[in-house]
């Protein structure tokens, strides 16, 4: 079985921000962030998106978003 580092807390790596660098906060996962999504990301986790579980990162210091997509291990 495989699982998200991310979702089960073995992530080690930090990510930043690529704008300015900055390490970025951990939001959660898309699907859990954001409701009318969820649908669409299971659908997709059906299909061909099984290698990869989505997170949304914040930068404090931009004010910014960004997605990342965490390989599956
Ligand atoms: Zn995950
Ligand atoms: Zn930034």
């Amino acid at each position: 079985m495989s699982i998200c580092p991310q979702c089960n807390g073995l992530n080690m790596t930090n990510y930043d921000c690529h704008f300015c660098g900055n390490e970025l906060k951990e939001l959660g996962r898309i699907s859990d962030l954001f409701d009318d999504y969820s649908a669409y990301v299971e659908y997709d986790l059906d299909e061909s998106y099984k290698s990869t579980c989505t997170h949304s990162f914040f930068c404090p210091n931009c004010k910014g978003y960004e997605n990342i997509d965490i390989e599956i291990i």
